[in-house]
């Protein structure tokens, strides 16, 4: 674990790494340790930034939950990369959507109905998450469950 023993406010560097929230013995400010999860580095926070560093934490395991439940339907880690290269954006949600949308055309290709009832319903509930409206994800699930079942009596 790399760090940065320097005061964030005055720049001295500190003979000590404050474990708590401790004063700056130069400046006089509080100075906030907090570990960044995305890096696993313990980061020494001015006040303001703690907001920041807590919205970061949160879009953290957001991000690592989506993830899991792409590897759940049985994306793989390396895939997930290539798919975070592709997609030209700076946010890591889009790759998420963009696994999804994968997930679905290569179930489609199987004819899984099963599956992309469920993948579908996951959408569901990630855009439920992102604020965003579920319907049109939640209609196509029922589709598919329609699909599946409509599959099963043409086998019977
Ligand atoms: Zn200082």
């Amino acid at each position: 674990m790399t760090i940065e023993q320097v005061c964030p406010y005055c720049g001295i560097k500190l003979d000590r790494w404050p474990k708590i929230k401790s004063r700056c013995r130069i400046c006089g400010q509080v100075i906030y340790p907090r570990l960044q999860f995305r890096t696993n580095k313990i980061l020494l926070l001015k006040k303001e930034e703690l907001a920041l560093n807590e919205t970061d934490t949160e879009e953290y395991f957001f991000i690592k939950k989506w993830k899991s439940v792409l590897m759940g339907f049985g994306m793989t880690e390396t895939e997930y990369e290539q798919l975070k290269q592709k997609t030209e954006t700076s946010y890591e949600s889009d790759v998420i959507w963009d696994g999804f949308n994968q997930l679905i055309l290569e179930y489609s290709k199987k004819a899984d109905f099963g599956q992309l009832q469920n993948i579908y319903y996951s959408m569901a509930l990630f855009e439920y998450e992102e604020g965003r409206s579920p319907f049109q994800s939640l209609k196509l699930s029922n589709q598919m469950r329609l699909k599946r079942l409509q599959q099963k009596k043409n086998k019977e």
